[in-house]
């Protein structure tokens, strides 16, 4: 199956989904959003690697910056930060270009790397995009870049993220379809929320305010 572009969700989505269902359903199907420091310096850090959408050459190696991507299969749309063209033979054909790439995308992030694996499924989601839009093999490995520090770490596409990524937007799309946003969790993941004072988390708190103030570790 293959979804209509009206349909498509946003790729960036994913990363807000494997924080918290309700977080995401709060800005993509409800269009809500409250900058915060967090916010603002992520897309600082995303405007210098977006500053504009152009490749540029450096020995065997184009480099791509804010390249747009998307997937009929999955039915996402989005950019990636940088994707690396690797020259190799048995990489794939370039428009206006007579030698092979192999694309490696890098996906910048503020911070350092996290507990869970947003981040990685995000990555994940724009390698399984090249792939669809060149026709290309399985992108092996991709990189996050952490803004903490200045380093980035090598991530292995595998089986088990790809699932992961399939599943997650799956059940994205059931959300999307039913225009349904799910009811809060609170959790020690509230702290770290940009949509704390719009969810108002310890509404749905099975216990008292003060029961999720404590569980929350303030
Ligand atoms: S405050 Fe907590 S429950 Fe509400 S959207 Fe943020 S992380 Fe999810």
């Amino acid at each position: 199956m293959e979804y209509r572009e009206e349909d498509f969700l946003q790729l960036s989505g994913i990363q807000h989904f494997a924080f918290c269902r309700r977080q995401w359903a709060l800005i993509h199907l409800e269009q809500q959003w409250q900058e915060n420091l967090r916010t603002v310096e992520g897309h600082i850090l995303h405007e210098k690697a977006h500053d504009a959408f152009f490749i540029e050459k450096r020995g065997n190696l184009l480099i791509a910056r804010g390249l747009p991507v998307f997937s009929r299969i999955l039915g996402v749309s989005g950019a990636c930060d940088v994707v690396e063209f690797h020259r190799s033979a048995d990489g794939v054909s370039l428009f206006g270009r007579e030698e092979r790439y192999r694309p490696v995308p890098v996906e910048y992030k503020r911070g350092k790397p996290k507990e869970h694996r947003a981040d990685e499924l995000q990555l994940c989601c724009q390698a399984m995009c090249l792939e669809e839009m060149l026709l290309c093999e399985e992108i092996q490995i991709g990189y996050l870049y952490y803004g903490e520090p200045k380093r980035r770490q090598e991530v292995k596409l595998d089986e088990t993220l790809r699932m992961q990524v399939c599943s997650m937007l799956e059940e994205m799309h059931g959300y999307f379809r039913r225009g349904h946003t799910p009811k809060s969790k609170p959790g020690k993941q509230c702290k770290a929320c940009s949509l704390e004072d719009i969810c108002m988390p310890w509404l749905y708190s099975a216990g008292s305010v003060e029961q999720y103030i404590k569980e929350a570790g303030r």
